[in-house]
């Protein structure tokens, strides 16, 4: 699976992270039903807007994109959206782009221009934007009125750039290649690093709606015409987040970002479920006044594990509840097998718990046994239930805990233990759980 990612010139806004939160429910899932996954997403870290902004900076391309590439890995972290095993960047992949390009021009799919820029020749591609549904003559009638003065030397209006001539606008940012000193454009960029990592044809291509056309139209325009098979095999494409009945964008201006949010003390996870809980294919519109109630929807974990951890009786229990289990998993997954449908997934879930609850009096200690595996199993795909309610459990103890886990990366376990008993002494207990650490005041 490939996934466009960020560019990293700024922070991602919340609109960007609906779709890296889709992007992680999917993959999640496809695990959950015992797939091997392979999930590349790209780091744009050059183009125009890494470009001028880094410029202005005053700082290199490098160090001013790795800045937010690590802010942006950060943000992933907080809303616990698991790592995609590849991140490439397009800077390190240069030289693939270059012979992609290569191969268009030599088959006729690209040309040049008498400045020195590539262009992808549209006409030569006979199924160009068959992904939207394009009407190509509507398409050319436009292109006329649209054509602007620095593009006077393309063929057509709709060309685009597979490389940009080198421009003392550039500063450093600059490549070699056989056709001229340039950069290449942003669309070759995701054509060449999924074929590299994923091949051709690769099984699912993800992103959001705004990048139908023109980005993806392109990428299959490319990536078809310079190797005879299909690019992709399955599109999908996560609808806009949206703030009073506008997407939101950084050229609007109507964004904030995940900091902006824990800045206002909104708990990680009540952002998570508010991206995570609307079907991904409907328009969300983000309000903060959900938070609140995201946040009595997580609570109901914690009670729940704790009426669980309550339960002590060895006897027989509650016959029917391996049936309501099995009942459960598979509702669960219907809905989403059903387009990611969390909706009804969730509410299999909700119910569950409900039944489960009204017989709390009456389970055994194996009953629990076999509940809390089946909600280990569904949170492997949800990432949500080992919210803690109790956020204040103050600096030191944080610390500790992000140090104790390093141990354990480590494999120190005498130290990871030392620091537990010395938390323990602050008052918090920790549990380690499959899910991650959970503590509570004790
Ligand atoms: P960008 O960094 O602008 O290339 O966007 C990264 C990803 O976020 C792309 O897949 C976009 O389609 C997606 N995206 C941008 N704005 C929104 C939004 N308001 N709602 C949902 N997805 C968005
Ligand atoms: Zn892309």
């Amino acid at each position: 699976m490939y996934a466009c990612g960020p560019t990293v010139y700024n922070f991602a806004h919340l609109g960007n992270h609906r779709c890296y939160v889709f992007n992680d429910l999917l993959r999640r899932f496809l695990k959950f039903k015992g797939y091997e996954l392979t999930h590349v997403m790209n780091i744009t870290d050059v183009d125009d807007k890494t470009i001028r902004d880094s410029r202005a900076a005053g700082e290199s391309l490098k160090s001013f994109t790795d800045r937010y590439l690590d802010a942006f890995i950060d943000d992933l972290k907080t809303l616990n959206i698991q790592m995609p095993e590849i991140l490439p960047r397009a800077t390190e992949h240069i030289d693939l782009m270059i012979d992609l390009i290569s191969t268009l021009l030599e088959r006729g799919h690209a040309y040049k221009t008498e400045r020195g820029d590539v262009y992808f020749k549209i006409n030569s591609f006979e199924d160009y934007g068959r992904l939207v549904n394009l009407d190509r003559s509507k398409l050319l009638e436009n292109a006329d009125g649209r054509m602007r003065s620095d593009e006077y030397d393309k063929d057509n209006a709709n060309d685009f750039a597979l490389w940009k001539a080198y421009d003392s606008e550039d500063g450093d940012v600059v490549w070699d290649a056989p056709f001229g000193r340039g950069r290449p454009g942003w669309h070759i960029e995701c054509s060449a690093m999924s074929t590299r990592y994923l091949g051709q044809p690769f099984d699912i291509h993800t992103g959001g709606v705004d990048l139908r056309f023109p980005h993806h139209t392109n990428e299959i325009a490319q990536s078809e015409c310079a190797c005879d098979s299909q690019f992709v095999r399955y599109w999908m494409h996560n609808e806009f987040l949206i703030v009073n009945g506008k997407k939101m964008s950084k050229s609007v201006g109507n964004f904030f970002t995940l900091r902006d949010l824990l800045e206002k003390n909104y708990h990680p996870l009540a952002i998570r479920y508010e991206l995570l809980k609307t079907h991904y294919r409907q328009r969300l519109d983000f309000r903060e006044d959900h938070m609140s109630e995201n946040l009595k929807v997580l609570e109901k974990f914690p009670d729940f594990f704790a009426r669980l951890d309550g339960v002590t009786s060895s006897g027989e229990g509650w016959r029917p509840v391996h049936e309501r289990i099995e009942r459960f998993l598979e509702s669960f997954e219907a809905g989403l097998d059903n387009d990611l449908n969390i909706s009804e997934s969730l509410a299999s879930l909700f119910e569950f718990m409900s039944d489960i609850n009204r017989e709390a009096g009456n389970l055994s200690v194996e009953n629990v046994r076999e509940i809390r595996e089946a909600m280990v199993r569904v949170d492997l795909v949800l990432g949500v239930m080992h919210f803690q309610p109790e956020r204040d459990i103050g600096e030191q103890v944080e610390s500790l805990i992000r140090e104790r886990e390093e141990a354990r990366k480590q494999k120190d376990f005498a130290r990871a233990d030392q620091i537990r008993d010395d938390i323990k002494k602050l008052g918090v207990e920790l549990k380690d759980t499959p899910n991650g650490v959970t503590w509570k005041k004790i």
